[in-house]
């Protein structure tokens, strides 16, 4: 499959090769698929694992490639046409499949296409969010640059106490630099743990020297020459109380928005978006041979309603047969209900899949 003009048998194409798209071309490949599968993304690696991007990654302990998923020569002997540096803009869909574009003006037509485009990082829109030096970690790419400023600064400022931007806080904090957490809510990592854990958190990180600002309002970055120089807190903020936090680098994690843009646009026409929760048949119907996984938030398929953090959703990720929070043993698990749906009944299953958990 893959370019129109290249093969005309058609199969599955998988649009986002990341970590819910790489696992679902592999398990096709293990339940006995054998049409084609093509694999389409626009980042220009080889898919890659994030979670170590605000870990090792920072601290120079690893490149892109290093994180590779998989070798060049697994999807080559599993028939799996990796396509990177395309983004598709356009799905139409056709009885028998459809037909994908990419920004380049290459197609892919497809028999059966699963959605698997994950999520962006929320941004904040205040003043001063486009100078130098403030940033947002999800790809490899931003994560190399993040890790070449990390180096040269002195005063690092992180925007929201969730798991990315602690991480991050940490990892500055070790190698020296002045670290403030700026965080919105009464306490860190408040939408996936609990109060005592946020305590833990908070303790943990104000003895290594990082200072955390709770209830913290952003008002605007503020820079010279283009590039920042520090945040400014709201006044009366319960800590801040209007005080500009110097800053030679801003680190901006408040969580992520996930890219629903293709699923909304390859939607049945006349239906109804749906958020979640079960669906009738006549919607299953609606959407068969199209699929949605892991952060992907239209949720086309039962079961795979999205989740807001990885310890929330153990159970998706068992579901999705994918890794959640952990230690990198391997756990039990199924195999994803869309790669079952996609191979279709009468093809070889395995019913004890494992699943592979993060560090
Ligand atoms: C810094 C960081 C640290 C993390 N740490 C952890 C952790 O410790 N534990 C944990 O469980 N999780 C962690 N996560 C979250 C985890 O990485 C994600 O849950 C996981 O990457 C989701 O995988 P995915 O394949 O669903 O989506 P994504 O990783 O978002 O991949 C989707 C891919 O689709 C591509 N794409 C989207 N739209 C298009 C299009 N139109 N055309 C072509 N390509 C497209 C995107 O470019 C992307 O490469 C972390 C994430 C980050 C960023």
């Amino acid at each position: 499959m893959g370019d129109t003009t290249a093969s005309p048998r058609l199969g599955t194409l998988i649009i986002g090769n990341c970590q819910a798209g790489v696992q679902l071309a592999s398990t096709l490949r293990e339940l006995g698929d054998t049409d084609p599968i093509t694999l389409v993304g626009e980042e220009p690696h080889a898919p890659y694992q994030r979670p170590p991007l605000s870990k090792a990654f920072l601290k120079g302990e690893a490149t892109a490639d290093s994180l590779a998923f998989r070798s060049h020569d697994f999807y080559r002997e599993h028939s799996i046409d990796l396509v990177p540096r395309e983004r598709i803009f356009r799905i139409i869909r056709t009885a028998d499949g459809g037909v994908a574009t990419a920004e380049s003006g290459r197609t892919f037509a497809f028999a059966r296409l699963a959605l698997t485009t994950g999520a962006v990082p929320r941004t904040i829109p205040f003043e001063g969010s486009e100078l130098e030096g403030v940033s947002y970690l999800r790809t490899a790419t931003e994560a190399t640059v993040l890790e070449q400023q990390l180096r040269e600064a002195r005063n690092v400022v992180v925007v929201g106490g969730g798991f990315i931007g602690l991480e991050v806080a940490a990892g500055a904090r070790a190698a020296g630099k002045n670290v403030t957490v700026l965080e919105a809510a009464p306490r860190l990592v408040g939408r996936a743990v609990s109060e005592q854990t946020s305590e833990f958190y908070l303790q943990a990180h104000r003895r290594r020297g990082i200072r955390v600002v709770l209830n913290a309002q952003v008002v605007r970055f503020v820079g010279e020459h283009d590039r920042v120089t520090g945040v400014e807190l709201g006044a009366g903020d319960a800590d801040g109380s209007g005080e500009i936090v110097a800053a030679d680098v801003v680190l901006i994690g408040v969580g992520v928005v996930p890219r629903t843009e293709l699923a909304v646009q390859a939607r049945p026409r006349g239906r109804k978006r749906h958020r979640g929760g079960r669906q009738g048949p006549r919607l299953r119907r609606a959407h068969r041979g199209r699929r949605g996984l892991r952060e992907h938030a239209e949720p086309v398929d039962r079961g795979l309603r999205r989740r807001p953090h990885p310890p929330r959703k153990r159970a998706e990720c068992r579901r999705a047969g994918q890794g959640g929070r952990g230690d990198p043993a391997r756990a039990p698990g199924r195999a994803p209900d869309g790669a079952v749906v996609l191979v279709g009944p009468g093809r070889p299953q395995t019913a004890d899949r494992r699943a592979e958990w993060w560090a």
